[in-house]
């Protein structure tokens, strides 16, 4: 008897199959008559892995205007309101209730996997102790990975390294460098040494901050390549943002996509915040704020597309939708040729999922049943149109249902006789 069956389903796109699962996998595909306890009509919608968020902030969603505005809307306002927000209000209760209702949020529209970052700079660490406590209720639906991230800096802080070693005893996940915020080009350096060998000695992946800032000359990506290669973590790397390698000159991006291919790291890129906040200070034409996404891509380099904030600081907007994030990206990285949609929809699921270290991931008998269900046609039209993920099914079990939306016509289409 299985626990759950869904007849009808797109699975490869045009073959309709059957799904069958018990005690949280994936039993069978096919075409199934076997009893279940429950029976649900797919009603020959696609049929998707989860989405994968692979760059997140819990602790900074949802307080943009509560009770400051950034005016400027640019970054260095947004880490002043930050910083006088976690003096004054952060507690455990307020980030907890923030982070369950952006877990929510996500993972109604099909997100069942997220790496977040979490600022360590504050020295009580309120918030990695409650978002460690949210990742572990949490756990039957939402794998969270946690990652300790300096908003201040490592060496250009007070305290930077002492907060970051706090934070693994704590129990994060990875670490993380900012090294572009650091004080100088060296220090920025030093910090992502001394972080790859934090991560050495205590096992954890990392998750560079890098290279943010529209400078031609920040050029820290190089540098966690090279690492990524001499401390053989590899994979186990992932740099952030690095939208300033739009604004450096071919013949070094030439070397620098030969040194990232052989380093084997990933790159997310973050085009919802990033669009708003690069190229402010460009003259015009303005920068479009993100990086080097399609010569990544084309050069065999891992890219996973993240939504990032959510209504922070730094960021008025987000609904934690990952189809607006592809979206924003097929705009800015001009991807809009056949194939790119595709590219981009696996930038979102399975690129991100290698980004995570997600293991069985993809919708096969014997993985874990983690899938949704959407009314597209293919992967165009799911990033054209965004439909919300009409069933969320998290190990085995319907966690979230949305009905499709639909118009509903009231007959004045036809026209009035008294017209
Ligand atoms: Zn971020």
């Amino acid at each position: 008897m299985y626990d759950l069956v869904i007849k009808n389903v797109r699975i490869d796109q045009l073959k309709i199959k059957d799904i069958a699962m018990k005690d949280g996998c994936i039993c069978k595909i096919g075409s199934i008559s076997e009893p279940a306890n429950k029976v649900v009509d797919g009603e020959k919608r696609w049929l998707l892995p989860p989405y994968v968020e692979s760059h997140v902030h819990l602790d900074t969603a949802l307080i943009s205007g509560k009770p400051f505005v950034n005016q400027s809307g640019e970054l260095f306002e947004g880490i002043n309101i930050w910083n006088k927000y976690k003096e004054n209000f952060l507690t455990h209760e307020d980030v907890m209730e923030r982070a369950k209702t952006v877990i929510k949020m996500m993972a109604g529209q099909g997100v069942l996997f997220m790496r977040c970052m979490v600022d360590i700079s504050d020295p009580q660490l309120t918030a990695l102790k409650a978002l460690l406590e949210v990742k572990r209720s949490v756990a039957h639906f939402m794998t969270v990975q946690l990652v300790g991230f300096p908003q201040n800096g490592l060496l250009s802080s007070k305290d930077g390294f002492l907060q970051l070693e706090q934070a693994i005893d704590l129990g994060v996940d990875g670490i993380s460098a900012v090294p572009h915020l650091e004080a100088t080009r060296e220090k920025g350096v030093t910090s992502l040494e001394q972080c790859f060998q934090l991560a050495v000695k205590h096992k954890k992946f990392l998750h560079i901050f890098c290279d943010e800032i529209d400078d031609s000359q920040s050029r820290f990506l190089e540098v966690v390549a090279s690492l990524a290669i001499e401390t053989g973590l590899h994979e186990q790397v992932t740099a952030s943002h690095v939208n300033a390698m739009s604004y450096y000159d071919e013949a070094y991006v030439r070397k620098l996509l030969d040194l990232l291919k052989a380093s084997r790291i990933n790159i997310v890129t973050a085009p919802l915040i990033n669009s708003a906040m690069q190229g402010r200070v460009d003259a015009s034409p303005k920068g479009r704020g993100i990086t080097r996404v399609k010569e990544l891509h084309e050069a065999g380099i891992n890219v996973a597309v993240a939504h990032d904030d959510i209504l922070s600081p730094f960021y008025p907007l987000g609904t934690g939708s990952m189809l607006a994030a592809g979206h924003m990206l097929l705009h800015l990285a001009h991807m809009t040729g056949e194939k790119d949609f595709k590219t981009v929809l696996q930038m979102m699921t399975s690129n991100a999922a290698k980004v995570l270290g997600i293991k069985r991931y993809e919708i096969n008998e014997g993985n874990q049943a983690n899938f949704i269900l959407v009314s597209a046609a293919n992967a165009q039209d799911l990033l054209r149109r965004q439909p919300v993920a009409e069933l969320v099914v998290a190990n085995g079990q319907i966690l979230a249902e949305t009905p499709k939306q639909e118009t509903k016509w009231n007959g004045f289409l036809e026209m009035p006789r008294h017209l």
